[in-house]
This record gives C-alpha cells, structure tokens and sequence, in this order.
C-alpha cells in the first residue's frame, strides 16, 4: 500500500479554516491523527505518490474550470491548504483558465515552483500538440507543464507511437516532465490499455463511489499501479444528466450529519479510500467548497460501514440518472453520435450547476447538432444503455435548452 506523506499547515489557520466551513464537529476530540490513526496537533494535506513519477502530490487538486482571472483569492488559498496540484486545459473557459493561472504566476512567481502543473491538448496530432502546448506555456507564463495530458481519450488508438514520440521530444525540451491522457468516456479500456504502453505517466479517470465498486474497474486501476502509472479522479460526486431526487439527497445527507460532515465531503472520503488513486481532481470554484473539501482531505475521519452503506444504497436508488460512460455501447449503436458527451454536458446543467460551462460545451458538439437528435439513432442508443437512461427524452431537453443556441 502506498504511504500518504503530509504538508503541514499552522494550526491556528487550519481552525480558522475549519471554522470556516462549519466543519468543527468533523474532528473527534478537537484534534486530527498522523496517518497511523495516533493523535496530533498538526492538521496536514495528505500526499501520495504519483505513480512510479517520483512526485507526491496532494489529495486533492484544484480543478480549473471556474473564472480564474476573477478568482485568485482561491488560488492563493489553495495553496495555504497545500492544495498544490492544479489542474486546467487550453479549453477550459475558453483559455481564460490558462490566463488566469498565467497572471497568478506572474504576480507571484515563487508559486509556480509549490504547484505541480496539470493542462490538457484537445489535439492529437503532433503538430496540434506542439501548437496547444505552446500556448499553453505562454498563457501560463511558465516554461514547463510538469503533467500533459491528451483530453478526453474514448478509444486508446487516438493516441499512439506518434504521441510518444512527441512526449518525448517535449520532455527533452524541457516543456514537460510527465505525459498521460484525460477520459470520461470508455475508462476501463482505456487504463487497461493505457498499462500496456509503457510510457504513460499518469491519467486522469471519471471515477466515483459508484464506479470504484466494478470488479472492471477495479482490474483497470490494478493494471494501472503495476505500470506505475499515477491516477487522478475527477467527476467524483457521481453526479448524472437526471438529477437525484430531493428525498434522495436528504436521505444521504442523513447518513452524515451526525458526525458533522456533508454528503459531498462522504463521496470524496469513500474515493479516497482506495489508496491506488493519488488525487481527486475537485472543481473548487470558490472560497466555501475548497475550504469544505481541504477540511475533508486533512481529518482523519473515515466512513463508518454504516456510512458506506447508505451512500451504495443512494447508488443503488439514483442509477437510473447516472451515466457510467460505457460510451462504446450507445456510440456506436447511434452510429458514432456522441451520445456519452450530451449526457456528460447534461450533467455539468443539472448534478454540477454549471450552467455556462455546460452551454460551452453543448456548443463544441453544434457540428452533429441535427444529427444528435435524430430519434431512430437515439432509441438504438436506448436500446443498449445499461443505465436505462432516456437518451432520446433528454436529447430533446438539452435541444429545448441549448439548441437555438448551438445553431445561431
Ligand atoms: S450507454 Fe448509457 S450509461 Fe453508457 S455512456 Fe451511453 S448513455 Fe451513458
């Protein structure tokens, strides 16, 4: 088992960061434990090792996918926490992620040096990579990414001798340390053959309370660790396209309140269980949620079997509004339609309340717009979801959305 290694914070602002976020009665006795469960007085982020990189990273990453440029206050205490894996991609908010982070830096430099660097390419091609990854360094102001990831891989032949051949090149120049790839669609697959390469460092996996329990899953994450490549969850609240419903969410909420924390706090805790993921990737868009998520991250409080229970019974109850981004099945049954990403973008609308970022990325799928709701393609895609999920009734509620958007 890997060992978690910690950043120490000062107490006193550890408190006033648990203060904070109202999360007081989250620490048995007032106090926190070292990673062997003995008592200290000193609250830490835990690290772990990056795959066999030789880098530990924190728990927990910030996600940038929220206003940088007019949110550096988040920034700044991210990296108090010790939060100090930060991730982005040249699309995010449409490179204002990228030039948010480029203007932190450049107002305070010797924080480029704490922070381990995550972007991503929507580019496959070596010449697209080079472009990106350029801008990239520009729009940072920095001279190197220390993780690059190819974004949002579904089928492991997108990437090839040709990406490895690039990492390479971009690792001798110094514009990179570590190569790896994004996916949210087909991840299983996509580990599994990723652990066969040989020269991926890490990934970055949709991986959830719900996914982590498949024995599928679970072989991709072992064939993972024995390649030494290091895991980074995202999507970890498990959210889906059909909102959960009210009774739901107060059931689950139930679960935890009694030991003071909340049932988001609970979703990262049961992630975090499995020591083979290094970090969880958050989206901490303000000063609440990455104080919420820090105090989670450095208690020591872990879920109760009982607790673990109610959240497989939330699961269970909530899996027919979740997609499991099996996108093979009902990609190729709607004949290549990007089925999975509708769903995804749906999700970012109604489990993540990210209204522009969903709208954003609605659009970036305007080109198969007509094609997307084509009602033959839509119930062959029915047809093989293992989720049930209504593809074709909710295709038309993100075109009642969206669509006139997307096509303007
Ligand atoms: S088959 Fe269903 S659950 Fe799987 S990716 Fe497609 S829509 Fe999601």
């Amino acid at each position: 088992m890997k060992k978690d290694h910690r950043i120490a914070l000062d107490r006193r602002d550890f408190l006033k960061l648990v203060a904070a976020a109202g999360l007081g009665s989250m620490l048995p006795g007032g106090g926190w434990a070292d990673d062997a469960g003995a008592p200290s007085d000193t609250p830490t982020m835990p690290l772990r090792d990056f795959g066999r990189t030789g880098v530990k990273v924190p728990i927990l990453s910030l996600g940038g996918m929220f206003d940088i440029p007019n949110n550096h206050m988040v920034l700044r205490r991210a990296l108090q926490l010790g939060v100090t894996y930060w991730d982005t991609a040249a699309s995010y908010e449409g490179g204002r992620s990228e030039t948010g982070i480029g203007a932190f830096f450049e107002n305070e430099p010797e924080a480029r040096k704490k922070v381990f660097l995550v972007t991503k390419s929507g580019a496959r091609d070596p010449a697209g990579m080079t472009r990106l990854l350029n801008q990239s360094l520009e729009r940072m102001k920095t001279d190197w990414i220390d993780l690059y990831f190819v974004h949002g891989v579904k089928n492991i032949n997108e990437i090839g001798d040709h990406t490895k051949q690039w990492a390479e090149r971009a690792k001798r120049e110094k514009k990179i340390r570590f190569i790896g790839f994004s996916t949210h669609s087909n991840m299983q697959e996509c580990m599994e053959e990723a652990a066969k390469l040989g020269w991926i460092d890490g990934l970055m996996i949709k991986y959830d309370f719900r996914l982590m329990r498949e024995d599928r899953m679970k072989r991709a994450v072992e064939a993972c660790e024995k390649a030494g490549i290091g895991l980074t969850a995202m999507k970890t609240q498990g959210g889906g396209p059909i909102p959960a419903d009210a009774d739901a969410e107060k059931e689950l909420a139930a679960a935890f309140v009694a030991r003071g924390f909340t049932a988001g706090q609970a979703k990262l805790k049961a992630v975090w269980s499995e020591p083979r993921i290094a970090a969880i990737c958050s989206q901490m868009p303000n000063l609440r949620l990455l104080n919420e998520n820090a105090a989670a991250a450095m208690d020591r409080v872990r879920l109760t079997h009982a607790e673990e229970a109610a959240l497989q019974r939330y699961a269970a109850r909530t899996a027919c509004g979740y997609c499991a981004g099996c996108a093979r099945l009902c990609e190729s049954a709607a004949g290549g339609l990007p089925v999975a990403d509708l769903m995804r973008v749906l999700m970012y609308e109604r489990s993540y309340s990210s209204p522009t970022l969903a709208r954003a990325e609605f659009r970036q799928l305007s080109d198969q717009i007509t094609r997307l709701f084509d009602p033959r393609s839509l119930a062959a895609a029915e047809s093989v979801c293992p989720q049930h999920l209504p593809l074709a009734r909710l295709a038309a509620e993100a075109f009642r959305m969206w669509g006139r958007d997307a096509i303007a």
